[in-house]
């Protein structure tokens, strides 16, 4: 695969993260105006809105973008998604005849606000990377009950809060919580002293399902992916975490990037999962490439200060794919919708620069960070700013995710009042 030129200049460089290849799918809006879906090409975002109405993107099933979230589309099923993508090919590739029509709906990327490109149905948070449960369990257990007994034999997850989810540049609270650590002997109502990101993709189900799929059937329900932000309270985690998982500490807040990118887009960078040292029983038996390779990096800035890269990671990482876990999902008999979201897991690699939480860069907090302004880390601290990104790398060309961030604000003076 090689770079789909476009008649748009900006969209053929190579560091340009929005090529004809990629067509990522967001809502945005101008000024007052209403949200709306849109494509990313280049620096432009192209309005799906106007062009529907205006004639030039027909799309047979017709009357996709009346609504501002990609719901409608996904729901369509992939028919649909292939030829939204011939034909948005077809109008912004080099040569069209639709360059002039085109050109009337293009917006600056830099005029748009983001919104959630999505309706969120349910959300569901994983725990699939194999290096991340290892430190996890290592801190907590020791390393030789590092991960639990089920782990190699099906991904664990827990079921999340959709109204939590929010979009790229959404401030985030810093919680109040019920905490028991070692510097309190009684059960206390406080802020979070120890909020930490996780690192993940979140994987989009675009077709529902009611009963149990096979690991082929799964993949092809998922429309697309995102970068995802699994805001974790690890103090509130550690005590409430028995026996039934976590809770409130998952529920302040789950940030995606703005821009869904198809899977049509991210097929030349499959990649085969890690070997398995423990064979799986069938029903969750890969069945070919079902990871992606895409580099991810996490930023963190301090109030005023420029980002210091905490992180350097790949998806490729994962010891379960999507596929895989929507499977598991499923295989209760489990009804999934269209736009629930399944959250990966944090991603970390082998190496300790390649860890996707500060749990994990800190070692529990017993080893914190140093960034580049000089100040130290082991969780975040009011102010700071998140921000987490990730690239698919082509020859020539590349499908750019966007950015995930969120900066974090002090805790409420006191949520309740006598
Ligand atoms: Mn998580």
């Amino acid at each position: 695969m090689s770079l789909i030129q476009s008649w748009l200049a900006s969209a053929n460089r190579p560091d340009n993260p929005f090529p004809v290849n990629n067509l990522a799918l967001g809502v945005f809006s101008t000024g007052d105006d209403d949200p709306r879906c849109g494509v990313a090409i280049g620096d432009m975002i192209l309005d799906c809105r106007a062009a529907e109405r205006s004639g030039l993107l027909e799309i047979p099933g017709g009357g996709f973008f009346g609504q501002p979230s990609w719901n409608q589309v996904m729901q369509a099923g992939p028919a649909t998604w292939s030829a939204l993508r011939a034909r948005l090919t077809g109008i912004l590739s080099r040569g069209s005849r639709d360059e002039a029509a085109a050109r009337q709906h293009l917006t600056a990327m830099s005029d748009a606000k983001m919104h959630m490109p999505f309706t969120v149905a349910e959300y569901t948070d994983f725990y699939a990377g194999r290096h991340h449960a290892t430190n996890v369990g290592t801190m907590f257990r020791g390393a030789d009950n590092a991960l639990p007994p089920n782990w190699l034999h099906m991904p664990i997850g827990y079921n999340g809060r959709a109204s939590s989810v929010v979009v790229s540049g959404s401030d985030i609270r810093r919680p109040w919580g019920q905490l028991k650590g070692p510097d309190h002997d009684k059960p206390a109502f406080m802020p979070c002293r120890r909020f930490d990101f996780e690192l993940e993709m979140g994987a989009i189900v675009g077709t529902p399902s009611n009963g149990p799929v096979t690991v082929d059937q799964a993949d092809a329900m998922i429309f697309g992916y995102v970068l995802l932000n699994d805001w974790s309270a690890r103090d509130i985690q550690a005590w409430e975490y028995q026996p039934l998982g976590p809770f409130q500490a998952k529920a302040t807040a789950t940030t995606i990037s703005p821009w869904i990118i198809m899977k049509a887009a991210l097929e030349p960078f499959r990649v085969d999962a890690p070997e398995r040292k423990v064979e799986l029983l069938s029903y969750l038996k890969d069945t070919g490439p079902m990871l992606y390779d895409i580099d991810l990096e996490v930023s963190l800035s301090p109030q005023g200060s420029d980002g210091t890269t905490i992180t350097r990671t790949n998806y490729r990482e994962m010891y379960y794919s999507a596929a895989q876990q929507l499977a598991h999902h499923t295989s209760s008999g489990c009804p999934m919708r269209t736009g629930d979201l399944l959250g990966s897991g944090t991603i970390s690699g082998p190496a300790k620069s390649a860890r996707g939480s500060l749990l994990e860069l800190s070692w529990g907090g017993k080893e914190p960070l140093r960034l580049d302004c000089g100040e130290d880390r082991s969780f975040l601290l009011d102010g700071d700013t998140l921000t987490l990104s990730g690239v698919a790398q082509g020859d020539g060309y590349m499908i750019g995710f966007g950015q995930c961030t969120g900066t974090l604000l002090p805790a409420l003076e006191a949520p309740y009042t006598a």
